[in-house]
């Protein structure tokens, strides 16, 4: 028998405007007992079915798969995935000589929350963020090859480090489907080598694809900084774009590495790089030269709401840092990927730290996340990536 989930009366708002998630104080009482990762049905107080999700232990009890009442088979996840396939169709993403990756779920944004998936060429890599989403890891697989046919030789499954650690599933990485381990990707035309099975996240930075290009078009003839370069996207793009030298800074060896070599797949080893394994705060202490555009795309400072605080005195730290080591005309390409921290908070923090270095900025773009990360109309909270093109006088 499935579990019914039955919520409090006058609880049903958030359904009726189809946000994907169900809290525990919402609920009144659960007929049945549950595993983590279940399939549940949400009743209303009224006892009328109103949805069916993946059951979680936590404060978002269930993630909401369906609001209509049918079941989560394998044809049901062919659908979905589907859906998100013709999206990416839609956007000349799957058949696109130039870009050869992309993301085809984008959990919540896809309707399929907890769950992300991203193409690399021929491999699928797909992450999942909940238990739920953990066990329908072989049947997310065979729909996959269904859609893509010949054209995907290999699906690795990366969930090890966003499963829910406390469920206890002791996930451990590997492939789903064939064994492709490493593979040269085209993204707008430049190439890139990604390894999913060591590489952060699913191997590769999806997100910022459209962003690199507007660095691509503001680096000719620029010296650019690369903070945070992990893979070198931003690095590649610039030297692309005309810059006159790049330097590429992280504090993990390995991805400087990766950017030296992703440089070198584009450029060949005479590139007018310079890559550096340094803390970013450390590199502007020793390295006191100036730039004419520096990019600062540093990992998520706030991963929670109560490390918002310290979140904003962080970017306000490093974006007052780079905007003094800004030449005279030059450009600052500043992000933030933290879901805690919103548009507003960041501006402000960024606002702050032009103050402090006593410059004069002027906006010229305001950025966000590529359109294969697209945002749920009723999950606004997915709208993650949020970044400023500032012209520092
Ligand atoms: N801009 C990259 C993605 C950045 S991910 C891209 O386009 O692909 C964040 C990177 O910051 C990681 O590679 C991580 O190793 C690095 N990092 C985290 N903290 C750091 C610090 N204090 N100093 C330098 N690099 C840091």
């Amino acid at each position: 028998m499935e579990t019914k989930i039955i919520l409090k009366r006058g609880k049903e708002s958030s359904l009726d405007r189809f946000h994907p998630w169900i809290f525990s104080g919402a609920i009144a009482r659960i007929d049945g007992n549950p595993n983590e990762g279940d399939i549940v049905a949400v009743y209303d107080s009224e006892g009328n079915f109103r949805a069916r999700g993946h059951y979680q232990i936590g404060s978002i009890t269930v993630r909401i798969l369906t609001f209509e009442d049918e079941p989560i088979d394998f044809n049901w996840w062919g659908l979905r995935l589907e859906n998100a396939y013709m999206m990416r169709k839609a956007l000349e993403l799957t058949n696109n000589p130039q870009t050869t990756c992309y993301r085809l779920v984008h959990g919540e944004g896809d309707l399929l929350p907890g769950l992300i998936v991203d193409i690399y060429g021929s491999t699928a890599v797909i992450q999942a963020h909940t238990v739920g989403m953990y066990l329908s890891r072989q049947i997310i697989a065979e729909a996959l090859k269904v859609i893509y046919e010949d054209r995907l030789i290999s699906i690795y499954d990366k969930s090890s480090a966003t499963v829910p650690f406390k469920a206890g599933l002791n996930a451990i990485d590997g492939y789903l489907y064939g064994s492709h381990s490493e593979g040269i990707v085209l993204e707008n035309g430049n190439k890139f080598a990604i390894d999913w099975e060591t590489g952060q996240k699913t191997g590769f930075f999806l997100d910022q694809r459209n962003n690199r290009q507007l660095v691509r078009h503001y680096s000719k003839g620029r010296n650019v900084l690369n903070t945070f370069c992990y893979t070198g996207g931003f690095s590649v793009y610039g030297l692309a774009g005309g810059a006159n030298s790049v330097t590429s800074v992280d504090s993990s060896e390995r991805a400087v590495e990766l950017a030296a070599k992703n440089v070198e797949l584009n450029f060949g080893t005479a590139a007018a790089h310079r890559a550096v394994a340094s803390d970013v705060f450390d590199f502007f202490k020793k390295d006191t030269q100036t730039y004419d555009l520096i990019i600062l795309d540093p990992p998520a400072f706030a991963k929670h709401q109560k490390a918002l605080g310290n979140a904003l005195q962080g970017y306000k730290r490093l974006n007052a840092r780079a905007i003094s080591r800004i030449a005279e005309g030059g450009i600052l390409f500043t992000f933030s990927c933290s879901q805690a921290v919103n548009r507003e908070q960041f501006r402000n923090a960024v606002f702050s730290a032009a103050a402090i270095a006593r410059r004069n900025v002027r906006i010229l773009h305001q950025l966000t996340q590529p359109e294969d990360h697209p945002i749920n109309i009723y999950h606004p909270e997915g709208e993650y990536l949020k970044g400023l093109v500032l012209y520092v006088e």
